[in-house]
Order: structure tokens, then sequence, then C-alpha cells
């Protein structure tokens, strides 16, 4: 079998395809999913995106990043859960800049950054820039999985109307992915019966207040997640996926 993941090849296979590859490195995070799904969720979707993605294109997948930034009640539920351990932005700024050099120093010259975590967006942005401003052969495409589903794919999934990605954390599209890739890390029988509220714009106030967000975790509802949306939804995504790494890195 034809290696994909860097932690499970040699440096000889590493070696061998470094003229043509393009390096995937997944960013997530450890916070809480609910009572039903595991604290790595936001790296397990993006990496599991990543290997599906090897399997059509020429590319390594790096280990992914299990931590990311801080939670945000609004987003993940904050900080307050037990497990939700962050780091701060300059740290990830830092730790991903760190990273994409050593492997432009190795003649990696082409990234895929796919962000599984709402919060790392700006962070992500700007350990791109710092590399890209020194460096004129190097090209960074971030993505987040969740921007590539279509409006007529959410309708679909939302019959009573999207409530926006911001609550969809621990909820429908993530509990089904989840399902799908690692069936054996989801406690289905613990989704509580549960609906939280649309996304609304709020004042975010710190310290962090108690009780803003459900205490499940969930913040809007994994109610009618399955695996088969979970695979319907891979699908969408890889083939989304393979045109942005046609138009931008090919
Ligand atoms: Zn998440
Ligand atoms: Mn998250």
């Amino acid at each position: 079998m034809k290696a994909i993941s860097l932690t499970e090849m040699t440096w000889q296979e590493f070696a061998r395809g470094l003229p043509h590859t393009i390096i995937a490195l997944c960013v997530g995070s450890l916070e809480q999913h609910g009572p039903h799904l595991p604290l790595s969720v936001d790296s397990l979707i993006p990496y599991n995106l990543c290997l599906k993605l090897g399997e059509r294109e020429r590319l390594f997948v790096a280990p992914p990043f299990f931590y990311g930034y801080r939670s945000s009640p609004f987003t993940g539920g904050g900080q307050s859960f037990p497990g939700t351990t962050s780091l701060s932005g300059q740290t990830l700024t830092a730790l991903l800049r760190d990273v994409l050099q050593d492997f432009i120093r190795q003649g990696c010259y082409r990234f895929l950054i796919m962000n599984g975590h709402f919060e790392n967006t700006p962070f992500i942005s700007e350990a791109a820039h710092l590399v890209t401003a020194v460096n004129t052969k190097v090209k960074v495409v971030i993505v987040n999985w969740w921007d590539l589903l279509s409006p007529a794919t959410l309708d679909r999934l939302f019959p009573e109307g999207f409530p926006g990605w911001e609550v969809e954390h621990a909820s429908l599209v993530e509990t089904s992915l989840v399902m799908h890739f690692r069936p054996d890390l989801v406690h289905a029988e613990l989704i509580p019966e549960q609906k939280g509220e649309k996304h609304k714009p709020r004042p975010l106030v710190f310290p962090e207040p108690a009780g803003l967000v459900p205490e499940s975790g969930i913040l809007y509802t994994a109610t009618g997640a399955s695996p088969e949306k979970g695979a319907a939804i891979a699908g969408e995504i890889l083939t989304q996926l393979q045109k942005i790494v046609a138009d931008e890195l090919a």
C-alpha cells in the first residue's frame, strides 16, 4: 500500500515523494464535543478527510495538531468544560510557522491546511502570511471543511433552516462525520433530546460568565445524525477538495 501519512512512512518514502508532493496539515483542538463525541473531533474530521483525499491526489498527510486556539462559548462551548485544553493564539501561530518553515527547508512548497476548529482561523492565516511573505515559492491554501458544503446540501440536512456553523458544534454534521469515520468513538445512546438556539451575534464577555450554553456541550442538536449522512457529507467535501487541489495546488 502507498504510504500517505507521514507518521507511517520511512524517510526514504518521504524523500521519493518530495519533489511532487503537497503537504496536507490538519489543525484541530482538544475540546468538549458533547456527551457522545471525543475531545479530538476537530482533529479527527480533517485528518480523515485528508487521508481519503490522499487516496485520490498525490499528497502527504502530516500529523494533525491535536491542540488549537481557545474555545469560544458560542462556537465551541467555551473553556469551562473539563477536557477543553487550548493554546494561546501566539503559540498556535508560532507552532504552525515552525512546522511549515521546516517543511519548506526540505523543499516542500505547497501546503493544504485543513482546519477543523472554527476559532483557529485567524492564527492559521497569520502563520501562512508569515511563511509566504518571506518565500515566493511557497503557496498555502487554508480550508475550513464546513465551508465546502453547498447551500442545497444544507437545505436537505436542515429542512427547518440551517442554524449557522457557529452552533453546529457537536451537532448534526460533526456527529454524522464521526459516525462515518470513527463509529467506534461515538456514544449514540448518550445523545440528549435537545434543540439549542440558532446562531445570533452576541457580545463576548471576559471573564467568561457561567451558563451561557447548553449543559450538554452540544450547541444545537445531534438528533438525526447518521453514518449515511456522514458519508454523503464527506463525499461532497472530498469532491470540493479535489477541485481546490486542482485549481490552487496543481
Ligand atoms: Zn468541533
Ligand atoms: Mn471546535
